[in-house]
């Protein structure tokens, strides 16, 4: 018998609900890791490479988001949740249009459901004002934690941000990943 988490991924592999099933996606990215995470973390869209493998943050952003979470946290991806906003690759990496995000959007609400993670951390812009109900820049809103759901979320900078960003965005990026892994402590998990 398949898990209602296998068959909420099995049907969103085979989504065409949203223009991006027929602007150049090769495969749908519905999310990786640990379904029985206490800590999610949640991007934007896939860009080239996911798009390619079918994975979230296989790219440089990706590598740096590995090495956040390593030297920050002390996990790996296999100890959390990865997902997106968008489970399919905008076109020439645009950002993904309003509607994409409404239609993708109870992909990501199941995903929440049914992995309850106690610790949320939204990377960027997109997934931070889209969970938190708001229009404040990304940049006002990191640096604390908000109650959602039955846990917090942490918003920070996206990875791409950082890279491009310097040693600024970097240290924020670090000091909220600490203030994830205190989250989980405090909810009573070591992962
Ligand atoms: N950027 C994102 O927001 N998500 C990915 O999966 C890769 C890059």
């Amino acid at each position: 018998m398949p898990t209602r988490f296998e068959i909420l991924r099995d049907d969103a592999l085979g989504c065409t609900k949203c223009k991006l099933a027929t602007l150049g996606r090769s495969q749908v990215v519905f999310g990786t890791g640990d379904p029985g995470a206490d800590l999610m973390f949640i991007g934007e869209g896939p860009g080239a490479e996911e798009d390619k493998q079918g994975l979230p943050f296989v790219g440089r952003s990706g590598q740096l988001l590995d090495k956040l979470m390593i030297e920050e946290i002390g996990i790996t991806r296999a100890d959390c949740y990865i997902a997106n906003v968008v489970k399919c690759r905008p076109p020439g990496n645009r950002d993904p249009e309003a509607d994409e995000i409404a239609t993708c959007r109870p992909y990501l609400d199941e995903q929440l459901e049914l992995i309850d993670p106690k610790v949320v951390v939204t990377l960027g812009k997109f997934s931070s004002q889209l969970l938190l109900e708001s229009k404040i820049g990304i940049t006002k809103l990191r640096g604390q934690q908000y109650p959602f759901r039955n846990g917090v979320l942490v918003p920070t900078l996206h990875p791409a941000y950082a890279l491009r960003g310097g040693g600024e965005p970097m240290a924020q990026m670090r000091a909220d990943f600490i203030r994830a892994k205190v989250a989980l402590g405090a909810a009573g998990s070591g992962s």
